[in-house]
């Protein structure tokens, strides 16, 4: 009995001590606007409640918490990295290489910096299944990092961006199938989306069309067929998973639109009617600005890519800025991605200053690596805002990103449920 009570007694100190975060700014990200002088209130791992002015605490036991020189925003979501992987000049040999624990333990240290780095939250769209541990690991509080829905293995065709094996000598190509994620016709289709699922998968991620950086010739060609796409989209959706289509070029992009998947990433070369069919099925393009920025650099470095993929990255890198001035104009409903893991991790931020340069407003940068994002992960009532009642994942900057949009690239406190990781 008196074990009991005193277990009562310490449950009552824990979460009665609440956190006072004093904001100089502060972003409502549903409104679009910049306000002044906030307190947010914090008890366990939810935004208790938003004040004006700069609320004392009455409790001896509280945390008060002084941002009034900085901007406070919600946590930031990343809709395209992959958080088991990174560029590195012998990226090719690691599956050679690696096991998986090396795999696993690099992926934790990957997670620990996202997460320094502000991005409380991301879509990782394609690994080996490491993500999947590492998402579990992170959700139980065992190792720091954002919060992880996984595409687990992407699926691709035979000889497609994201076959495993591309590239290599017979012997060692073998022939991967559904369960590896790779897949010739609409029953294939169903069981590599069903072993995604039994593999503990959030989303599903394909390769509408040939990529950039897998050792193939064409970084542009259609890659799965009408009926294929159909398959994985309406199985997807019996399941409960949404798709994230990688596409580069027209044709395979539009029939990914179609199907219905819900974002095209990268988009490189889309043209006017591709940005008016995405508006017609509403669907959202991830423009990862950082990941063509970045390869187009280390493409000059010579030995650091496969000769195969150089003129690749020349044609996209020659087009990019084109297509997503035209996308802007138009309207194309923007989600925020990177790519992370094309480029260095921790560097994601870097893709705000990237989209202002190709003509979005930095408010509108940041909704859509806030509301917009959250939306998308059907998360739109527990992250994405600053609101009560709302998951407290919290980041501030020392500027005005309105007016420096830089100034995201160096976060300098990052609370997660409520949890302080850096101040
Ligand atoms: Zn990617």
């Amino acid at each position: 009995m008196r074990i009991l009570i005193f277990t009562l007694f310490i449950t009552q100190i824990v979460f009665s001590q609440q956190t006072y975060l004093h904001c100089g700014k502060i972003l409502d990200s549903k409104n679009g606007l910049m306000l002044s002088e906030k307190t947010i209130i914090i008890s366990g791992n939810k935004i208790n409640s938003i004040e004006d002015g700069y609320i004392a605490s009455r409790k001896k036991d509280d945390q008060i918490i002084d941002l009034r020189n900085m901007t406070v925003l919600p946590g930031l979501i990343d809709m395209h990295v992959h958080i088991e992987s990174e560029t590195s000049p012998d990226n090719y040999l690691k599956p050679f290489t690696l096991n998986d624990a090396d795999v696993a333990f690099n992926a934790a240290d990957i997670a620990n910096r996202t997460l320094l780095a502000g991005f409380t939250t991301v879509r990782d769209l394609g690994g080996s299944g490491v993500n999947v541990a590492l998402r579990n690991a992170i959700a139980k509080g065992k190792v720091p990092g954002p919060r992880i829905f996984t595409a687990e293995k992407a699926i691709a065709t035979t000889g497609g961006h994201a076959d495993p094996t591309n590239g290599r000598k017979k012997e060692l190509m073998g022939d991967p199938g559904p369960a590896e994620g790779v897949i010739n016709s609409p029953d294939d289709a169903r069981k590599a989306v069903r072993q995604r699922y039994k593999n503990g998968a959030d989303c599903i991620k394909i390769t509408a069309t040939g990529g950039v950086l897998s050792v193939s010739k064409n970084g542009e060609n259609p890659q799965f067929t009408q009926e294929e796409l159909n398959e994985i989209i309406k199985t997807a959706k019996e399941y409960g998973m949404t798709v994230a289509a990688h596409a580069h070029g027209i044709e395979g992009m539009k029939r990914a639109i179609i199907a219905g998947v819900l974002t095209i990433e990268h988009g490189s070369l889309m043209d006017l009617e591709t940005a008016q069919l995405m508006k017609q099925y509403g669907t959202y393009l991830v423009p990862t600005l950082s990941a063509g920025r970045y390869v187009a650099e280390k493409a000059k470095i010579p030995g650091y890519y496969p000769e195969i993929i150089i003129p690749k990255i020349e044609a996209i890198d020659a087009q990019l800025k084109k297509t997503f001035a035209m996308v802007s104009q138009q309207g194309v409903n923007i989600a925020f991605g990177t790519d992370a893991g094309v480029f260095p991790h921790g560097e994601n931020a870097k893709e705000f200053r990237y989209m202002v340069e190709s003509g979005w407003s930095p408010m509108f940068a940041l909704q859509s690596a806030t509301i917009t994002n959250a939306k998308l992960l059907g998360m739109e009532n527990e992250l994405g805002q600053l609101k009560a009642g709302f998951i407290a994942d919290i980041v501030a900057v020392e500027d005005n990103p309105i007016e420096n949009i830089q100034t995201m690239e160096t976060v300098v406190f990052v609370m997660k449920e409520g949890k302080i990781y850096k101040q």
